[in-house]
């Protein structure tokens, strides 16, 4: 899944909790969700991260596992954002799962793994955009 799609279902996600839990800053609270979500795909090296760190990890390995934000716990303070920062997180994992290539979402522990139908950048990946786009907009005007 490319980059907009992702940031576009983070939306969405981290929207849907802004509702729900209302934080202090719901901004804060949905940058933190966006940034997240883009963090996951620093192993591959066709992303604007994955260019300086992908050259030693496996794309679609351990960071896009739920080990990877669960071993950022130890490191983050808690707080409501570190919330927002599992919503980002969670939403790429989701989001990769609808992809033909899939997630293995307990890698190292297993290698079974979740995928869908579209393919990345495909034409499907792009009515699906503009989808999440229609939803998150919806989500916004309620
Ligand atoms: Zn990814």
């Amino acid at each position: 899944m490319i980059c907009r799609t992702h940031l576009s279902l983070s939306f969405l996600f981290a929207f849907f909790v802004v509702k729900l839990l209302v934080p202090e800053n719901a901004v804060v609270f949905v940058l933190v969700a966006l940034f997240a979500s883009l963090l996951p795909d620093i192993d591959s090296g066709s992303s604007m991260l994955g260019k300086h760190f992908s050259f030693f990890l496996r794309h679609r390995g351990f960071l896009h596992s739920f080990f990877a934000p669960a071993v950022l716990l130890f490191f983050l303070p808690e707080s409501i954002y570190f919330l927002a920062f599992c919503i980002g997180y969670f939403s790429h994992l989701v989001g990769d799962m609808l992809t033909v290539q899939g997630v293995m979402p307990v890698y190292p522990v297993s290698r079974v793994r979740f995928s869908g139908f579209m393919a990345t950048g495909s034409f499907a990946e792009d009515v699906f955009f503009v989808f999440l786009v229609a939803l998150d907009i919806f989500a916004v005007l309620i």
